[in-house]
């Protein structure tokens, strides 16, 4: 990084989609902003998860930028749901087609970052040992970004390879022929089983917990879709903007309690049958009546009983300690199916634990396993793990992991008291990852674009939450997430994967339009509950 570059008015860390469109935008303001990734390119989730298999789980006419109405209209999807090269080829395109990638220091991880409230500003520093001053802080680092690899004893001892799905090497990794080992069955797992197990002489998969996959309604783009929406694009994205999930849908309207069975399971048929999340929304009630909620997992069961042959694993595959929807459900292409197949093998690690990595293999409590290579499908500490990775130290000294030792709190998912001019995109608090991540992200860097516009015009120098504005707000998100059902299942949402991770429901459940509409009054009201010096 050049001299030049050492005071600037705003450093965003991280290149995925958030950090691209907030670079955008604060050019356009006038300011300037240097982007550090960690990555050796742009494209955050899409540049480092390449394991076989990665494919987005929204369709790709909703989830992609709605900002440039040119790119929109000229962009072509050659599939309805994009997998991860094509993503990746978008990313790409809108760094150059933006002129985003001369203000981007690639291979650059920030490391700590400090507030000065003398000055007013954050210094910055770099594993390559920059330091950066800037005005404003803005995190674009991601929900799923900080790679979980669990502490499994000896997997230093390993003479195969280990790969984790969201480290993928960009060369690709030749499985043919070998002894494969996956552990972990959330959506990585589920999208990478399938095509592994196509490729390798045998595959072991080590499932601690079975998930709810539904099927991937991924096919051909038919152009004659793909025009008819364009030329409404404008109406479809400001339906969305205001929808829950950042993808409108039409709202159930009965509780799946109000229906027959026969008339109950025609509809799971139906919706089953088309593909995707579509059954999730098939009653009005699933995610806050158990009874309700029920109806629907026994039906996912019944399917995974008529498509698995072996009727010991099938039952072993079958979900049964958390209600559906309540963890973010899987799409698959042909996931159940593949425990058919003659060189597939499904390990209970619930009934038989991982013990340890051993030079040869891996061992559980029963037996061990021979392998040439591991693949760890085990998520990420999501939401919080990118932000306290970070290292960043607030207002006299205090950091971050001391102000959420006991969980994440923030105001609208946007700021945090005591951390002056430091914004999240996508922060805990928000509805983040329960939306349609591309239309939560462009909602949140137009709203922090507006706000640094809004104290740079009005001459201020610091806005930072309030703590009574900040306690209202957590405690309206848990409050929320009380009244749902997603408190009873161990999902990354509430940290359970991470051990030692405190228990807190970390995304807005309330929906992404009366989010959105929260944040719209907060502003009108000459930003409402933040202070400004
Ligand atoms: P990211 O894309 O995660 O980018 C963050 C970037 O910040 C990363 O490149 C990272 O290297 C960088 N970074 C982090 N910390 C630092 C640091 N300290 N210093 C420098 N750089 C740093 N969402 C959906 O809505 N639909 C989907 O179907 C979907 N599928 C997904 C599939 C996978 C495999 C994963 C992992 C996530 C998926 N998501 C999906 C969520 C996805 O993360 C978002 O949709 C979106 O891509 C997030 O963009 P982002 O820019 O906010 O974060
Ligand atoms: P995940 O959902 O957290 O799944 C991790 C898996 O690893 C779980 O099965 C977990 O088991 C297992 N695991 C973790 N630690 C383990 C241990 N010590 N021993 C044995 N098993 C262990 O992570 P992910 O699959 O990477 O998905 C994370 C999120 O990324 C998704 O929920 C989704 O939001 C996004 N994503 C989306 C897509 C898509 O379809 N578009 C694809 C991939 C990812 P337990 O359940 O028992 O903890």
């Amino acid at each position: 990084m050049s001299e030049n570059h050492r005071e600037l008015d705003v450093v965003i860390v991280g290149a995925g989609f958030a950090g691209l469109y907030m670079l955008h935008r604060v050019r356009e303001l006038g300011l300037s902003a240097r982007v550090l990734e960690a990555g050796g390119g742009v494209g955050g989730t899409w540049y480092w998860n390449r394991y076989p298999g990665a494919r987005v789980d929204v369709p790709s006419l909703f989830y992609s930028y709605s900002f440039s109405s040119e790119l929109q209209q000229e962009w072509n999807w050659p599939e309805t749901y994009s997998a991860q090269p094509e993503l990746l080829r978008y990313a790409e395109s809108v760094a150059d087609r933006f002129d985003l990638r001369r203000d981007i220091s690639f291979e650059t991880t920030v490391v700590r970052a400090a507030w000065d409230d003398g000055a007013a500003r954050w210094t910055i520093e770099t594993d390559r040992g920059d330091r950066v001053s800037a005005r404003y802080l803005i995190s674009a680092a991601g929900c799923l970004s900080a790679t979980n690899v669990p502490d499994f004893a000896g997997i230093e001892s390993f003479r195969g390879e280990w790969y984790h799905t969201s480290r993928w090497p960009k060369e690709g990794v030749d499985l043919a022929g070998k002894r494969v080992g996956v552990v972990g069955t959330g959506s990585s797992g589920i999208q990478a089983i399938p095509v592994i197990a196509e490729q390798a002489a045998h595959l072991f998969v080590f499932q601690r917990t079975p998930n709810y996959s539904f099927p991937s309604a991924t096919k051909p783009m038919d152009p004659e879709v793909e025009r008819e929406w364009k030329a409404h694009y404008d109406e479809h994205r400001a339906k969305d903007r205001v929808s829950f999930g950042g993808q409108h849908v039409e709202a159930p309207d009965r509780s799946a309690l109000d229906v027959c069975d026969e008339e109950r399971t025609r509809r799971y048929e139906a919706l089953w049958d088309q593909g995707a999340f579509g059954v999730l929304q098939s009653f009005n009630d699933l995610r806050t009546s158990l009874e309700a909620n029920e109806t629907l997992a026994e039906f996912v069961r019944s399917r995974i009983r008529a498509i698995v042959r072996d009727p010991d694993v099938a039952e072993r595959l079958c979900p049964k300690d958390h209600p559906v929807g309540t963890k973010r459900p899987c799409l698959d292409v042909g996931y159940y199916e593949t425990f058919n197949r003659d060189n597939v093998t499904l390990v209970d690690v619930r009934a038989d634990p991982i013990e340890e990595i051993t030079p040869t293999g891996l061992r559980t409590s029963l037996a061990s396993y021979d392998l040439d290579v591991i693949v760890f499908a085990t998520g990420f500490d999501a939401m919080t793990g990118p932000l306290l990775r970070m290292g960043i130290t607030g207002r006299n000294g205090l950091t971050l992991a001391e102000k959420w030792h006991a969980g994440a709190r923030t105001y609208l998912g946007l700021a945090t008291a005591e951390f002056p001019n430091l914004f999240m995109v996508t922060g805990p608090g928000s509805p983040s990852v329960l939306a349609s991540m591309i239309t939560a992200i462009e909602q949140h860097v137009d709203w922090i674009a507006e706000a640094i516009a809004y104290i740079d015009s009005h001459s201020y120098d610091v806005i930072e939450p309030t703590l009574e504005a900040e306690n209202a707000w957590v405690d309206h998100v848990n409050a929320l997430a009380d009244a749902t059902l997603f408190r009873l299942a161990n999902s990354w949402y509430v940290g359970a994967n991470i051990p030692g991770k405190p228990r807190v429901f970390l995304p807005y459940v309330g929906g992404l339009g009366a989010y959105r509409a929260r944040c719209d009054a907060v502003a009108g009201n000459g930003y409402e509950g933040f202070a400004l010096r």
